[in-house]
């Protein structure tokens, strides 16, 4: 196979710049806060920006890790920030959110991975503004003992945690990570706590084969994952890895029928659809049903 340059008609997205896109600017600029939105370059911006749905990413705009579909940079992060919970849960308050993602960068740094700082974050977030829902993205805490405990514990509605790709694509796609750690990670969260929504997602294109893609399924499902989402990687500078097929939104839509039918209780899966994409929305719809 070979990389492919030109985006299809159905890769197209709304350009920001109404009320709500420059309200929701400024309260994350004056906060001071980081978003994935911003960082991830995500195609979705102008559409969720204008209906105050932001994910902030939390312990700064530096990553211990370098997979190679992601736009963050590498290197050795800055200290934490002690303030970032109380900015963020003010944020929050403030944008009048009915859900919230806070997902992170990699902290291998640090002795706990951040757990501590994901859970202060998440208790802020509930005493600002308690009845926004919270929808965390969290990183592997590989080699970090005890910390997946530490965030479980502050109770998040959501606990997500990317599997990114299929597991033959981890050399190449997510260095540093083990897929089967990952799917532990979240069978983990569902042992330690029955009652949290637990959520994946992964990106296609890389080159991964369709039956790869239905054996992830199979992996997440037995350890019991709630939600699935499924979007086409979009490559964010020419350094980063190719784009290898644009799956077509038909192609998606077998994707998200066969989800449904292993048993996942919420499935995203079209060409724009991001961890975070109508996260809010969909959880709402679930809660209420
Ligand atoms: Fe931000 Fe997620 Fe929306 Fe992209 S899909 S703009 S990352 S909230
Ligand atoms: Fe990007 Fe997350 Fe990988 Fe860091 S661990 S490089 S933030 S995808």
């Amino acid at each position: 196979e070979s990389p492919i340059q030109r985006k299809p008609d159905w890769i197209r997205v709304k350009a920001p710049g109404s009320p709500a896109w420059r309200e929701t600017n400024q309260i994350v600029k004056e906060h001071g806060l980081v978003t994935v939105c911003e960082e991830a370059g995500c195609p979705n911006i102008g559409e969720c920006w204008s209906k105050k749905h932001a994910t902030f990413m939390i312990m700064g705009d530096t990553c211990t890790r370098a997979c190679a579909f992601c736009n963050v940079r590498t290197g050795l992060p800055d200290a934490l920030d002690a303030e970032e919970p109380r900015k963020v849960a003010d944020a929050v308050a403030k944008l009048g959110l009915e859900h919230v993602v806070i997902t992170s960068v990699d902290r291998d740094d640090l002795a706990d991975g951040g757990a501590r700082h994901f859970a202060d974050t998440i208790e802020a977030i509930r005493r600002a503004a308690p009845a926004t829902t919270i929808e965390i993205l969290t990183p592997d805490f590989l080699r970090k003992p005890g910390a997946l405990e530490v965030v479980v514990e502050a109770r998040p509605d959501v606990f997500n945690h990317n599997l990114e790709t299929v597991p033959s694509k981890y050399l190449t796609v997510r260095p540093g990570a083990r897929y089967f750690h990952s799917i532990r990670l979240l069978q983990r969260v569902k042992e330690l706590d029955p009652s949290m929504f637990t959520k994946s997602g992964i990106m296609v294109g890389l080159g991964e084969e369709r039956n790869e893609v239905l054996q992830l399924m199979d992996d997440l499902r037995s350890a019991d994952v709630d939600f699935l989402t499924i979007g086409q990687y979009l490559q964010p500078t020419r350094r980063h890895h190719a784009v290898m097929k644009f799956v077509t939104p038909e192609e998606f839509k077998g994707y998200e029928a066969i989800a449904y039918t292993k048993g996942f209780l919420l499935v995203s899966s079209t060409p724009l659809t991001r961890s975070s994409y109508h996260a809010g929305e969909d959880f709402a719809r679930l809660r209420s049903a």
